[in-house]
């Protein structure tokens, strides 16, 4: 059985980086069964970095920083590329123009379940970068014509500082978890038919058992096109 080998930007946070691993590792198992395991190359960064490039408004810093750690992982024989996060896909086309390997967008992944399911109005939680740029609400919409919406200001801070202060360093806490099911169940009632789990350390801390409200972990969708891509 020929397996491309995936190649990992992540770190951002290592947290969910956890997942990405663990995530390929199970699905390749199911495929294949055996002692069979995923060809991983992974670049960890520190998240510091990259978390004051984004407070600076550094965003070339981030990119060249990402693109060159992405080059090494072309050059160490990746087949594709994954950034581990929603936020630094701000910067996925600076990255994909220095690489000749393509670069599979958690956007694409994310959005063509939706499509699949027949979801024409989603709900996002993410970073405030996430949730209040275009460079991925717009890119969802604009590419596969879904309406998305974000919570308001109030509980885009909430969501924002949960994952920076909380998840990103290992802390799961019960009452935030309430608070991001109140958010999820409120946009419902907004007319979001399903919510967009759109920065890869929220599944940590909010599974679907928590609510009847449809959630789309970004994390998973984007390991599944990865196995595909691997498997194809
Ligand atoms: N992992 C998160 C995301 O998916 C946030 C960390 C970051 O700023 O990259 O957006």
């Amino acid at each position: 059985m020929f397996m491309k080998t995936i190649g990992l930007l992540g770190g951002m946070s290592w947290e969910s980086t956890a997942s990405y691993y663990h995530l390929l590792n199970e699905g390749i198992k199911q495929e294949l069964g055996g002692l069979h395991s995923a060809k991983v190359i992974l670049h960890s960064v520190d998240f510091q970095e990259i978390a004051d490039y984004q407070q600076q408004n550094k965003w070339y810093e981030a990119t060249e920083l990402l693109a060159n750690a992405a080059k090494g992982i072309e050059s160490a024989g990746a087949d594709v590329v994954l950034i581990c996060t929603n936020t630094m896909h701000k910067v996925a086309d600076g990255i994909q123009s220095q690489i000749g390997i393509p670069l599979l967008h958690i956007a694409d992944a994310t959005a063509q379940k939706l499509q699949a399911d027949g979801i024409k109005r989603v709900g996002l939680l993410g970073t405030k970068f996430t949730m209040e740029e275009d460079f991925y609400k717009g890119y969802i919409s604009g590419n596969y014509g879904i309406d998305v919406i974000t919570p308001n200001q109030k509980e885009r801070d909430v969501v924002h500082d949960i994952i920076y202060s909380e998840l990103c360093c290992g802390q799961i806490k019960a009452s935030s978890r309430a608070q991001y099911v109140e958010i999820v169940e409120r946009m419902q009632k907004e007319g979001a038919e399903g919510i967009i789990l759109g920065c890869t350390e929220i599944a940590l801390l909010l599974k679907q058992t928590d609510t009847p409200v449809k959630l789309y972990d970004t994390t998973s969708l984007h390991v599944q096109s990865a196995l595909s891509f691997t498997l194809k």
